[in-house]
């Protein structure tokens, strides 16, 4: 149904033309939906499309959302799984028991509490590291020898940047698989597997459907050989942690635009981060796009057309100051998440009390609204 996408065709390209998705059956140039758990065999019983037997392994609407991703990823195989949560899962249940694990501290809370609750489950040892930290990390992995290691970049809420190709050589050098989480990044602004990771990930429930209205994730490798790989592949096919019909319809017609909204996001959360830098309410601001932001060298060498949407920045006068900031905002609508068209403000010190996160932190996903009206919200809301 979908054809390959040509070579050397540009993201916004392949966006647009959903990675040439269409239906060939009708010559309608948007694939229809295929919710059809099995599929039909003829009287000889052969398969009357050799691809398609049961709705778990085979479906269309996943196939066609994950070429898209795999060719703005420039990846070798792309997997599709109902959440974020559940590729970090199915990456995981491929440790061992009984092996260790590096995992980036103070990374999207959600992975940090599933991934101690596992390790305690399993008995694989866990090892928490700032791993923007290059010199730690790669220490960490020296001495633990882990089977696998997870980085986040940048990280969500405190937009660390790390080094990618740094932890990817650490990683290798103990035999040990780097994941990146992604997320904040998408697809667009950074392709980790050209930096040496192994896999990336990716909650597609973010930026990519940027939507707010499909939950997802995915992971992308360049080795669809390796055995790790192969056991991730067989287990979601088996064990059945696969996305609805819908939803991967879903996922790929909010794909047609990620990199025209990734680009607008990005560019509102510049304009907003400067804003913020010199507001006198405002503490510190945390945005890889900040000239001053420890990150930004790293980051401006491992990210291309900007540093997303996802902005923190710290309130001065505590948690009172933040909510009561929060409370005032007109247009951020105050919710979790990230990635979609509409801005988000969340407190995060309310929903993650004990993680260190400052009290007056307030995370921004910037949207792709008017940056004058998102501006003027923040500015009446911070008392200016
Ligand atoms: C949201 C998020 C996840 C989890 O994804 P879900 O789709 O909510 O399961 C993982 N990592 C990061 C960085 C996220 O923002």
């Amino acid at each position: 149904m979908a054809q390959p996408p040509k070579p050397n065709l540009h993201p916004a390209t392949i966006a647009a033309q959903a990675a040439g998705a269409i239906d060939p059956a009708s010559g309608g140039v948007v694939p229809p939906v295929q919710f059809a758990t099995t599929y039909l065999r003829d009287e000889n019983y052969a398969l009357v499309n050799p691809d398609n037997v049961y709705l778990r392994s085979h479906n269309e609407n996943t196939r066609v959302a994950e070429r898209i991703l795999n060719a703005l990823e420039g990846a070798e195989e792309t997997l599709i799984f109902p959440s974020g949560m559940a590729a970090i899962a199915a990456v995981f249940r491929t440790v061992p028991n009984g092996a260790s694990v590096v995992v980036q501290s103070q990374i999207y809370w959600g992975t940090t509490k599933w991934i101690r609750d596992f390790c305690t489950r399993r008995q694989i040892a866990l090892h928490e590291v700032d791993a923007s930290n290059l010199d730690a990390f790669a220490a960490l992995c020296r001495a633990e020898k882990p089977d696998l290691c997870l980085i986040e970049t940048p990280s969500n809420p405190w937009l660390r940047i790390t080094d990618i190709a740094g932890a990817a050589a650490a990683a290798h050098e103990v035999g040990a698989t780097l994941v990146v989480d992604s997320t904040a990044a998408s697809p667009v602004l950074s392709h980790p597997l050209e930096h040496g990771a192994d896999i990336v990930m990716h909650s597609a429930t973010k930026g990519i459907n940027g939507h707010s209205d499909v939950l997802a994730g995915s992971l992308a490798t360049n080795d669809a050989g390796a055995a790790r790989w192969q056991m991730i592949r067989d287990d979601r096919n088996e064990a059945g942690a696969v996305i609805g019909p819908m939803e991967a319809w879903l996922l790929a017609r909010g794909m047609r635009t990620l990199p025209l909204r990734m680009r607008e996001m990005s560019r509102n959360a510049m304009t907003l981060a400067e804003f913020l830098a010199d507001h006198p309410q405002v503490e510190q601001v945390m945005y890889p796009g900040l000239p001053d932001h420890p990150g930004h060298a790293l980051a401006a060498q491992q990210m291309s057309g900007g540093y997303g949407g996802l902005l923190s920045f710290v309130v001065k006068g505590g948690a009172e100051a933040a909510l009561k900031a929060a409370g005032r905002l007109q247009l951020f609508h105050r919710a979790t998440s990230l990635g979609g068209v509409e801005s988000l403000v969340e407190h995060r010190h309310t929903i993650e009390p004990h993680t260190g996160i400052p009290e007056g932190l307030l995370r921004l996903s910037v949207g792709i609204e008017d940056v004058d009206d998102l501006g003027a919200d923040l500015g009446q809301a911070l008392g200016q």
